[in-house]
């Protein structure tokens, strides 16, 4: 701007310089002809001229000046450009961090959910796994009961103790995402429905839990630190979870189904020697015992002839809860045969299982089941027979078949009694010795030590 009013300027002192030459010369050219019009008309050319001049360099600057500011904000715009794709970048590093920490997790947590689960540890499993890989504090699970058409909240495992919720389908984000089937947010959700409930304010995301084109439940998210792509990884850990849930709701029941006898809930018999290998398996590593009581109500006949079928039932049933109630949770209680029990007991020796088989018989006598008084003792009784592993027999058929021996010894020697194989001790004698001695049932003799021939 200066240089353009200086050479203005300067421009003015030469006219005003020019002009004064022109005033002398103008007197020496009047009185060599000139007239005054000529005078002008040269005036007005050399203003013309200058004029002219002027508006060239104005025009130059201008240009200029224009394209100094193009070039400004070009640069300006690029510098934004950079800035948005430096931003882009980052969370698509952050992105890839998230799902390599997905890909390098999915074995473990396959490996986990391979194994025979409850639905509590799924739960737990899935959302830790949420929670680490779309880095969030609130991840909730819910799973569909279909004949209540609602969500029911599982625990997370350590929460427990608080009223979990159940959401109606169609209610609320989680609701909204089981019944649309897709991946609900909380700003898609805002434009549908205006505000969430107070109840889903911690929510920011819920996605469906679909397996078989089977609605199993919804995975609910809290706002992810991940800016971008947590719906993508939710869907993947969604899709994952699905066949874990799906094989614990269905397979696993009709698993469960398979285990078991309908009337009583006990293993059945199939499933107990299935068990059973497993026990000796560990029982050899672990160089431990295995005891097995297998025991047969007596005169269960009597018991149906006289009460009907029905009662006979009912009794089973009665008696088998009290078997489970009795008998410690890392024992393996199954219904063998009609009125026939059999307990693995693993860890324990024929003299322990023998305590334990004698404590229980009594406790079935004197129970108060229906119509016991009608029986011929005039209470329930059964009669036992034990064998234990690897001192009687280093194979679990062979130890049940011993076990089934003694319980033959037990009936022929008049029912409700135990007897050990290879052991002269009953409970009979058990008894009688026992009232010489103390009450005590500590000092039971090692019945593996008295052998009959
Ligand atoms: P013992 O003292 O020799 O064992 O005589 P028991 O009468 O108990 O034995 P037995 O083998 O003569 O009869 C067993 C009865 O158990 C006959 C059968 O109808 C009955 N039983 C087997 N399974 C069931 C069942 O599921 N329900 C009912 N109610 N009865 C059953
Ligand atoms: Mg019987
Ligand atoms: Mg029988």
């Amino acid at each position: 701007m200066f240089s353009l009013i200086d050479s203005v300027r300067s421009l003015l002192n030469s006219v005003f310089s020019y002009s004064s030459q022109m005033k002398s010369r103008l007197a020496a050219m009047q009185t060599s002809g000139f007239t005054m019009e000529h005078v002008l008309m040269l005036t007005s050319l050399a203003a013309i001229l200058l004029l002219v001049f002027i508006a060239i360099k104005i025009s130059r600057n201008a240009d200029r000046r224009e394209r100094e500011i193009h070039q400004r904000n070009s640069v300006q715009t690029s510098h934004r450009q950079i800035k948005m794709l430096n931003d882009k970048l980052q969370k698509l590093e952050e992105l890839n961090r998230s799902y390599l920490h997905l890909v390098t997790n999915i074995s473990h947590v396959v490996k986990k959910i391979n194994a025979k689960q409850s639905l509590e540890e799924i739960v737990f499993i899935f959302s830790h796994l949420v929670r680490n890989i779309v880095e969030t504090d609130t991840v909730e699970f819910y799973v569909f009961d279909q004949p209540n058409n609602l969500l029911k909240r599982i625990p997370i495992r350590g929460g427990k103790g608080k009223a979990l919720p159940t959401c109606p389908m169609g209610r609320g984000l989680v609701g909204r995402a089981a019944s649309d089937e897709v991946i609900t947010t909380r700003d898609y959700f805002n434009r549908q429905q205006g505000s969430v409930a107070s109840d889903d304010e911690n929510l920011w995301m819920a996605a469906p839990i679909i397996y078989e084109k089977r609605l199993l439940g919804v995975i609910a998210i809290g706002k992810p630190k991940l800016s971008d792509g947590a719906n993508h990884l939710l869907r993947i850990i969604a899709e994952i979870s699905g066949v874990a849930l799906y094989n614990q709701l269905f397979l696993t029941d009709a698993k469960q189904k398979a285990d078991t006898d309908p009337l009583t809930g006990l293993y059945n018999r199939r499933y107990f020697h299935q068990i059973a290998r497993k026990y000796v398996e560990k029982a050899i590593t672990d160089q431990t015992p295995i005891s097995v009581f297998l025991f047969d109500i007596d005169n269960f006949k009597h018991y149906n002839d006289s009460n009907g079928h029905e009662e006979g039932d009912k009794l089973l049933m009665e008696l088998s809860q009290l078997v489970q109630d009795y008998t410690r949770k890392t024992s393996v209680v199954a219904r063998y045969g009609g009125e026939e029990f059999i307990v693995l007991l693993p860890g324990i020796s024929a003299a322990e299982a023998f305590k334990y088989a004698e404590r229980l018989r009594e406790a079935i006598a004197t129970h108060p089941f229906p119509h016991r008084e009608n029986q011929p003792f005039e209470f329930l009784s059964i009669s036992g027979g034990i064998a234990s592993f690897p001192d009687h027999e280093r194979s679990i058929q062979g130890v049940i078949r011993l076990a089934d021996e003694a319980l033959y010894r037990a009936k022929e020697a008049g029912r409700n009694r135990v007897t050990v194989h290879n052991s002269s001790l009953t409970s009979e004698r058990e008894r009688a010795a026992a009232s010489f001695i103390d009450d005590s049932e500590d000092t039971l003799p090692d019945p593996s030590l008295r052998v009959i021939q």
